[in-house]
């Protein structure tokens, strides 16, 4: 048996939050780094926890010194601070690991290497007007302008038309490190969670995400009408591309497929994965269990991460009123099968994760139908 070990965790959202539900069943203590009432410290009483940024250095050496093994929920930390605190404390996945993936065209440069497909793409460093419609006459209209740094939930992204919309675009990504993708054509957008151990990478099935204004809003598990090949070519491609970095835990790989049933990658996460929500009723081990153990060398069965039965899984996000997510959680207890995740996270904001609600049954026809009425909710509180 272990020996009561203690993982540090840097952030303390939602993600973190059911990091600690799954240490909890395992009597792990997991002291998290984040604000005072941040969601994962509700759930989780001890006087571990530190208060603090997971973007200081001070705060981040506190909290090596109380733990077996330092993991994040966030890749937007202080990985300074992480290769600091490594000669004494393990880090996982590694400080290198989360310092490549965190700014998304090194990240993009350094899986080229390993022959990951990707939209093709340019750095931008003047950020001016001319450098950008010069790279759009490389790559063609529309383009992907991206921030290569504190992206997430599409913020950071700007969809760049025609050559009229380079002023806007400059402006709306203002101040931020800029590279531009070539416009992918998918036909659906797929996710793998990957696993890495100490002994190699596992992934769970592939499944579809559908994203509306760059936000993840529903995933189907596994991804409707994708042949087998393809299933698991993604997961084979998502294995490979995780396998390049250092360190163990969970990855969120995210993928497009393409009108020629091609697989691009989209981008890498280096932590549990919105995408892996489902997994929690989905599967035989959630991706937040298989995390921890993969940080603490402990066994992970490939059979868990199969799935049991078709999930659907819908988020809860922020719309014109702070309570609008309560009222789809109100919403979701009179659906059968539907298991309630909120955050916590106080009011909402348009925007803003608030929670979540998966939903399995014993095919996915009679999951999408279960859901449906649901979906109508949240789409009527975001419209
Ligand atoms: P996340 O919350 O997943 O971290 P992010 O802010 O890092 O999101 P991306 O994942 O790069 O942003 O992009 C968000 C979404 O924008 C993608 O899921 C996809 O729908 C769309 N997108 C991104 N890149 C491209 C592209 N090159 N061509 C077409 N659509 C794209
Ligand atoms: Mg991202
Ligand atoms: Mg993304």
């Amino acid at each position: 048996m272990w020996n009561s070990p203690k993982v540090g965790i840097l952030g303390g959202g939602q993600l973190g939050r059911m990091l600690v539900e799954a240490a909890n069943r395992l009597n792990i203590q997991a002291n998290v780094l984040d604000a005072e009432n941040s969601p994962a410290k509700q759930i989780s009483f001890h006087d571990g926890h530190v208060t603090g940024s997971f973007k200081e250095r001070e705060a981040v050496r506190q909290l090596a010194k109380s733990c077996d093994v330092i993991t994040a929920e966030i890749e937007h930390v202080d990985t300074y601070a992480l290769e600091e605190i490594a000669s004494e404390v393990r880090v996982e996945p590694s400080w290198q690991a989360i310092r490549t993936i965190q700014n998304k065209f090194n990240q993009k440069e350094h899986l080229r290497k390993y022959g990951i497909p990707m939209a093709d793409h340019r750095e931008l460093v003047q950020n001016t007007p001319e450098e950008l419609a010069k790279v759009g006459e490389q790559l063609g209209y529309p383009l992907m302008l991206k921030s290569k740094t504190m992206a997430y939930d599409g913020r950071g992204n700007f969809r760049v038309n025609s050559k009229d919309d380079i002023p806007e675009a400059l402006e709306a990504l203002k101040d931020r490190p800029l590279y531009a993708e070539k416009w992918a054509y998918f036909k659906m957008e797929l996710a793998v969670m990957a696993i890495k151990t100490k002994d190699g990478v596992l992934s769970y099935p592939t499944v579809e995400t559908v994203q509306e204004d760059s936000i993840c809003k529903l995933v189907y598990a596994p991804a409707r009408n994708v042949p087998e090949k393809i299933n698991e070519e993604a997961q084979a491609l998502a294995r490979k591309a995780v396998a390049a970095f250092e360190g163990k835990g969970a990855f969120g790989v995210e993928m497009f497929l393409l009108e020629d049933n091609s697989l691009m990658l989209c981008e890498i996460a280096s932590r549990i994965h919105n995408s892996g929500h489902y997994t929690i009723e989905g599967c035989g081990m959630s991706q937040f269990e298989a995390h921890i153990r993969a940080i603490m060398d402990l066994p992970i069965p490939a059979k868990s991460l199969e799935i049991r039965q078709p999930s659907i899984m819908l988020n809860i996000i922020g719309g014109s009123a702070t309570d609008t997510h309560l009222k789809a959680a109100e919403a979701a207890l009179s659906i059968p099968n539907a298991s309630i995740h909120l955050y916590s996270k106080g009011d909402a904001k348009p925007g803003r994760k608030m929670g979540h609600v998966t939903v399995t049954a014993a095919t996915m026809h009679e999951a999408e139908t279960i859901i449906q009425p649901l979906v109508k909710v949240v789409d009527d509180i975001r419209a």
